[in-house]
């Protein structure tokens, strides 16, 4: 039996394990199960090809990527290693040549797609074969509330029932405490060794800021910092990713879109030039990057609010994967919250649902809106620790300054309560105002107590306290209701004056770039 080490060196080319990879390859070779939480780009693959490697038998890896199953094979096959896939992409003939060659001994790794895996034939096939382990990658799939929820996932404890003394490995990048439980009792996992590793990506700055001008912010960007750069600009809507290529092109940048509505030859072929190439800034929705494997990566840039602190991390972690420093700006609004928040109502999961959506959505403005270091707040969020401010986020490097807003927030949160808890931030911020608008005199605001009573401050600085007393949750945006603010429990101590707050000012860079464009 070839040692793993001598596999690392001798078919990989490399001469250390990473981080836990030494551990978790021992734990299958031993034959017992695990669960992997390791980073996108900290090396998963290798957990579960060595062992197959070592281990007698065809290691079997379930994976939903099937885009990437033929890429993947084919670096195993340059390394001499004996690979193969089944999917749906495949002919009758190919399939029965796999089938064959995994029946003679003669595979050392099926990557299989999970609707195929479950399928009674399948289940048949890997039953008169030889397997060493099995590998569930990206197994946060089987989480109904996360976001890449995959209904064939659920089925995938079949394995256990139908194959108990083979060891079984489940990988993710993305899993708080709460989806990690998840994916070990969906899988039957529970006596499988835990190996949570480094979310930490401290070669990434991160940085989030308001969106004022947006695509001058973005140019800005592009130009100062990333001139030449790879990178991937992430927005919510196939329409504005195609609009932000078009125009990105126009101003002479290799931009490509990408997104599900797209012809898919098209896709492939962007995704091709994007891997291929240098300097591609990929525009695309949340549909683009899954499994993607581009070392050089160096920003991701958000124009709009990703839904969760998950999806963030996920969607940046595909920068500076070679470890060189890399960037990722966010740019959101207040206008991204309601959006966000409508469409999580607006769609056909459960009450339990959308709640979680709306608490989901509500952590990352709050991420968003801290004043403290972003690094400490994103990785306690995954259950971390880092003691010290990390020095390499907007808020360690341009510390944002702070104001008493207990006396503002106590004016907004009056005037939400007087104007009923039905109408949304502009019309409170009319009001507070002293607005002389249509609406404001069709309802009468103008005769409440809390009318013009917040002139000394800007439109932007109010949509700013908003902002923050959401995100602190002093304040609920209710999507059914069109985004009306609401109070929440949590606002009576301020209130009644009991508690102070600290709010942020708005960043001076910000409306720099604003000023520089009206110019
Ligand atoms: P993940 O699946 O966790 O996103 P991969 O398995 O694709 O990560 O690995 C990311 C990159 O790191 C790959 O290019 C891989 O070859 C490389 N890598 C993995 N393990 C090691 C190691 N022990 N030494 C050097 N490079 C490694
Ligand atoms: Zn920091």
């Amino acid at each position: 039996m070839k040692s793993a080490h001598s596999i690392l060196e001798h078919v990989f080319g490399y001469d250390a394990f990473r981080g836990q990879q030494q551990a978790i390859i021992d734990t299958l070779i031993q034959g017992d199960d695990a669960l992997v939480l390791m980073p996108t780009g900290g090396g998963k693959s290798l957990c579960y090809q060595i062992p197959a490697l070592v281990r007698d038998g065809c290691g079997v890896v379930v994976s939903p990527l099937i885009a990437l199953m033929q890429d993947q094979v084919d670096a195993l096959k340059a390394a001499g290693v004996n690979a193969g896939f089944l999917n749906s992409s495949l002919s009758m003939e190919q399939a029965s040549e796999i089938e064959q060659a995994l029946l003679n001994g003669e595979l050392e790794l099926l990557y299989v797609a999970p609707e195929r895996l479950i399928q009674p034939r399948c289940l048949n096939l890997l039953k008169r074969a030889n397997i060493s382990l099995f590998a569930i990658d990206e197994a946060h799939c089987v989480s109904q509330w996360g976001h890449d929820f995959r209904a064939d996932y659920l089925q995938l404890s079949l394995l256990h029932e139908q194959f108990p003394h083979i060891p079984r490995v489940a990988l993710t990048a993305t899993a708080d405490e709460r989806t990690r439980q998840e994916i070990a009792q969906r899988l039957d996992l529970q006596n499988a060794a835990h190996f949570v590793s480094g979310f930490d990506r401290p070669n990434i700055q991160y940085r989030i800021e308001l969106k004022d001008k947006p695509r001058q912010q973005l140019l800005q960007f592009l130009r100062d910092e990333q001139a030449g750069n790879a990178g991937v600009i992430y927005c919510l809507s196939r329409n504005k990713v195609e609009k932000t290529a078009e125009w990105l092109s126009d101003e002479g940048f290799n931009a490509l879109p990408y997104h599900a509505g797209l012809p898919s030859e098209l896709r492939a072929h962007h995704q091709q030039r994007f891997l291929r190439e240098d300097g591609i800034i990929m525009v695309a929705t949340i549909a683009f990057g899954m499994g993607i494997d581009k070392p050089d990566v160096r920003f991701v840039a958000h124009l709009d609010l990703p839904k969760s602190i998950e999806a963030y991390y996920q969607e940046t972690g595909r920068a500076g994967r070679d470890g060189e420093a890399a960037t990722a700006l966010l740019l959101y609004g207040l206008e991204d919250v309601v959006k966000l928040g409508q469409m999580a109502a607006g769609s056909d999961g459960n009450e339990q649902f959308k709640r979680l959506e709306r608490q989901r959505l509500e952590a990352m403005l709050g991420l968003c809106e801290i004043t403290s270091c972003r690094r400490q707040t994103l990785l306690r969020y995954f259950g971390e620790t880092l003691s010290e401010p990390c020095g390499n986020c907007d808020c360690c490097l341009q510390p944002p300054v702070t104001w008493d807003g207990s006396q503002v927030s106590q004016k907004l949160l009056s005037c939400v309560y007087r104007t009923g808890q039905r109408f949304g931030a502009n019309h409170v911020v009319d009001v507070l105002r002293g607005s002389t608008n249509e609406k404001v005199m069709q309802f009468k605001h103008d005769q409440l107590s809390t009318y013009g009573i917040g002139r000394d401050l800007s439109v932007n600085e109010w949509r700013a306290v908003v902002r923050q007393l959401v995100a602190r949750g002093y304040l609920r945006v209710d999507a059914d209701a069109y985004g009306a603010l609401c109070l929440t429990e949590r606002c009576r101590a301020l209130l009644r004056g009991e508690e102070q707050i600290q709010l942020r000012k708005t960043p001076a860079k910000a409306s720099a770039v604003g000023t520089r464009s009206r110019t």
